[in-house]
Order: C-alpha cells, then sequence, then structure tokens
C-alpha cells in the first residue's frame, strides 16, 4: 500500500485531466512566498500541509493567506507542525477558489464482491466515515466495460448536479476511472470535489497505490513517506514487518497465523505492536535479525507464536537465542514462546536451556504476554 500526498495524487489527477486549482509545493516559507511573488500561485491562496493524514482542515493545518508575507507565515506555522504525529516538510500552495458546493467522489475496490466501487456523495469536505450511510450512493463497475453511462448519471444524480457542472461530471469520471486502472491505486478519493462556478474541481486528492503493482510503476517505490524507518529497514531487508501503536511485539509464521495471532491477543486486553511474520524462513541468522530489528521498536513484551512446517521450529529458536544475547540486558523485554511444529521438541529445548519457556497452549500464552506488557517493566527478565 502506497499511499500518495495530496500533491503526487494531484499530479497524477493532472495526467489525467481532472480539473485542479493551479499549484506548487514549497518545502520552506520563502519558497512558498516566492510562489505567490512570481504569480505561479495566485492570491488570495490556501496553504495546505502534506501529510498523509486526513482531518487537516479542521486541524489547522490548512489556513488562508491573502498577501505574500501571510503565506509565508502560514507557510512557517505550518512547516513547524507536528500533524498526528507526522513532521510536515512539504506545503502544497494553491490559489483559492469561490466554491459552491462540496461533494465527494471516490473509486475503490470492493473486495468482497471483488469488483471496483464508484462512491459518490454530495456532502463533502467532511470525513466520509462520519457520513450517515444513506448519504453515500455505492455502485458496483464491472472491471472490464468500465463505467457506464447509466452509472455517471445516477453519479450525476446523487450529487445534485444539473447542467454544465453535470456535464462536467462525466469525463471527471472517466479521468478518475482511466487513473484508477492505469496507476493500479486501491482507491482515488476526491474530498472535497468542489462545484466552482459552472465547473468542477478536485480541492483535495487521496491516492493509495497497491504495492504488489509497484513493478508496473517505478517511479512509485521512491515513495516511502508512510513507511515508519523500522520498516524502511525491513524492507530494505526483505522482512515483513508492520508498526502498529501497541506495545506487545508478536512473531509469528505466516500472515493467517500472523493475523490469528493479533486477534487473540486483543481478545484477552493486549495491545499488539509491532509484529513481524517470518514466512517460510530457515535461516537462523534470518530470525535472528529480523528480532532485533524487532527489539528496537523497544515492545514492553513479545509473543513468538510458530507454527513449525518449512520455518522448523528449531531454527526460530536458534535464530532468537542468537539475537536475545546480543540485546543489552537494560533493554530486554519478557518473552513468552509458543511453537508447536516441525523440531517442536528441539526447539523447546533450546529455548529452556536459554532460560525462555515455551507453553503450548495458545490461550495460556496470550494471557501470559498480555500480563507482562501490563506488568512493570521487567528489565531483563524472561517470562
Ligand atoms: P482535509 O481536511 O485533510 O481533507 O483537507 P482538504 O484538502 O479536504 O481541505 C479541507 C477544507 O478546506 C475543504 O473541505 C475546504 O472547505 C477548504 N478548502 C480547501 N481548499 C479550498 C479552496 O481553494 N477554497 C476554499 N474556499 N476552501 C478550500
Ligand atoms: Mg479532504
Amino acid at each position: 500500500m502506497v499511499k500518495l500526498a495530496e500533491w503526487r495524487g494531484k499530479e497524477i489527477f493532472r495526467k489525467y485531466g481532472v480539473p485542479l486549482p493551479p499549484g506548487r509545493v514549497a518545502r520552506s516559507p520563502a519558497e512558498a512566498e516566492q510562489w505567490v511573488r512570481d504569480g505561479r500561485v495566485p492570491l488570495p491562496c490556501v496553504i495546505k500541509a502534506q501529510v498523509l493524514a486526513g482531518g487537516r482542515g479542521k486541524g489547522g493545518a490548512v489556513r488562508f493567506a491573502n498577501t505574500p508575507e501571510e503565506v509565508r507565515a502560514a507557510a512557517q506555522a505550518i512547516l513547524a507542525l507536528e500533524f498526528k504525529g507526522e513532521r510536515v516538510r512539504e506545503v502544497l500552495l494553491e490559489g483559492k477558489l469561490a466554491i459552491g458546493k462540496e461533494l465527494y467522489v471516490a473509486i475503490t475496490l470492493d473486495r468482497s464482491a471483488r469488483v471496483p466501487l464508484l462512491l459518490t456523495s454530495s456532502q463533502g469536505g467532511v470525513e466520509i466515515e462520519t457520513v450517515e450511510d444513506s448519504a453515500i450512493v455505492r455502485q458496483p463497475i464491472h472491471p472490464f466495460p468500465g463505467l457506464a453511462a447509466y452509472e455517471k448519471r445516477r453519479a450525476s444524480q446523487s450529487l445534485g448536479l444539473t447542467g454544465a457542472a453535470g456535464k462536467a461530471l462525466s469525463p471527471l469520471l472517466d479521468a478518475l476511472w482511466t487513473a484508477f486502472n492505469a496507476e493500479d491505486a486501491e482507491l482515488i478519493e476526491i474530498n472535497p470535489l468542489a462545484v466552482v462556478g459552472e465547473g468542477l474541481v478536485a480541492l483535495d486528492a487521496k491516492v493509495i497505490i497497491e504495492d504488489d503493482a509497484g513493478f508496473r510503476h517505478p517511479g512509485y517505490s521512491e515513495i516511502r513517506d508512510d513507511r515508519t524507518p523500522l520498516e524502511e529497514i525491513a524492507r530494505e531487508k526483505e522482512i515483513a514487518f508492520v508498526q502498529l501503536d501497541g506495545d506487545i511485539g508478536v512473531i509469528a509464521n505466516g500472515a493467517g497465523l500472523t493475523m490469528a495471532t493479533l486477534d487473540v491477543l486483543t481478545e484477552f486486553g493486549g495491545h499488539p505492536g509491532v509484529f513481524l511474520d517470518l514466512g517460510g524462513t530457515d535461516d537462523p541468522a534470518k530470525v535472528s535479525e529480523a528480532f532485533l530489528l524487532m527489539a528496537q521498536a523497544r515492545p514492553r513484551a513479545v509473543f513468538l507464536n510458530i507454527f513449525g512446517g518449512v520455518t522448523r521450529c528449531d531454527t526460530v529458536a536458534t535464530g532468537l537465542v542468537q539475537a536475545m544475547g546480543q540485546i543489552p540486558p537494560a533493554e530486554r523485554f519478557p518473552l513468552v514462546a509458543r511453537i508447536r511444529g516441525n523440531n517442536e521438541v528441539e526447539g523447546i529445548e533450546i529455548l529452556r536451556r536459554a532460560g525462555i519457556t515455551a507453553l503450548s497452549s495458545l490461550k495460556e500464552s496470550a494471557q501470559s504476554v498480555v500480563a507482562a506488557a501490563q506488568g512493570p517493566a521487567a528489565a531483563g527478565g524472561h517470562a
């Protein structure tokens, strides 16, 4: 999943002919001021933080300015922000438009129906999650013929568009549909799509690209702004590693077992943090490397839940013990292991010799790791 910043999403919009306000990206207050002095961005203008989180409008990350001095000051204020945990490094400057109405249009994937879905709502400008269901029109789109004329008419109707603005919707939807397919997007969202005079203009852009299509779009591999620094390192080492907000590190093998483990921990009141999917590794060094990466995320406790198949239990145990030896005692955390399957007895023995207890019940081990994470930070302790 590659989530693009607004300005990158808008570059895609521009490429496919979705109407946009004139705009420029700036990385310093001086640069922002320059764009308006040059006349590349007309005044009055909007200055918007380029972060991946939504709700910028409400959160003070979208400001308006009437003079070059105000632009500079607004850019300075926004560039100093940390918005929902994300440092603002870029601002987008756009000419401010006189908005008639704010609408919502998106194309996404309906994973259960396995088709693209066109979403429209006349209640744009607010987060779509807060719009009541009945105010959103959902139309599944057949992937081969694409958007049909009647589907576009229904979309237009749902948005309450008539006249010239209604006519402008059809080519705009075609452009979105083309972009959705050609760019291998999971989501293309315009919120708000503004009615400006007789036309339509995309004021915001949210585009998510499907990771697995990355090889078709070499340019996107340069965009990594949605990964944490540790996820970045993991990616380079080809380790499946995801950082969540919780405090329990999870090491499992295979996506199914990993997801189930997260569910079980949540069920027992735990908060899974980093999780790591060892997949079908059969190299202790690789296990060790992955484990050390997890240690850097400073979990309060770690749960190792392995079902030995291709990944043998003794391989994992050996890698783990090696890694534990490299973690300074002050940075150690309680570890609960549950290993079953191929070479289980050998694996348990290796762990036991290193002072790590391996349980076989999923329930017991999950409860034990949740308790360890909630207890006082037991530096150096092994569960
Ligand atoms: P988000 O809150 O992160 O989704 O940021 P948006 O890009 O959607 O901007 C939030 C709000 O700012 C929009 O809903 C508009 O009301 C307002 N806004 C953004 N651009 C313009 C503009 O060019 N003119 C005016 N009048 N309002 C704008
Ligand atoms: Mg928006």
